[in-house]
């Protein structure tokens, strides 16, 4: 009888769909994850590791990303930065998400965010205009 037949299908159907739900919570668990408020923070290495002079990352708790930063772990960067004895500091943080991680890394000017290199830069430009003064005594 369709009557009696649909009843059933329809709990089966409330079932797989609360199983389904449940599924797609927990494979959406990243996604919840993006919104959690956090730290982004910008590290600004002694010396440059081939290209990279600084490292833009996420922490929930900052503290201690930075420790496993510091004992090589967390991030293959950080990794090779240790290995080759770079030091690096914390220069910058921001409170964020990860999405906000994520704009700043699409910028590809971390150096622009830092204190420490726009600090460098305005001596660099420091030191040329004095040089070109000299000349120009000259
Ligand atoms: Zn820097």
């Amino acid at each position: 009888m369709p009557l009696h037949s649909t009843a059933p299908r329809n709990a089966a159907a409330t079932t797989a769909a609360a199983i389904i739900t449940a599924q797609t919570e927990k494979q959406a668990g990243y996604k919840k994850r993006k919104d959690v408020k956090g730290t982004v923070y910008l590290l600004h290495f002694s010396q440059k590791y081939h290209h990279a002079g600084h490292y833009l990352g996420f922490a929930e708790t900052l503290e201690n990303r930075l420790e496993q930063h510091r004992k090589g772990q967390g991030a293959r960067l950080t990794q090779v930065i240790k290995d080759a004895d770079i030091e690096f500091e914390c220069v910058r943080t921001w409170e964020g998400t990860r999405d906000f991680e994520r704009q700043l890394k699409n910028r590809h000017d971390a150096r622009s965010l830092c204190p420490n290199c726009r600090q460098e830069r305005s001596e660099e430009k420091k030191t040329w205009r004095a040089n070109r003064k000299t000349q120009g005594e000259n």
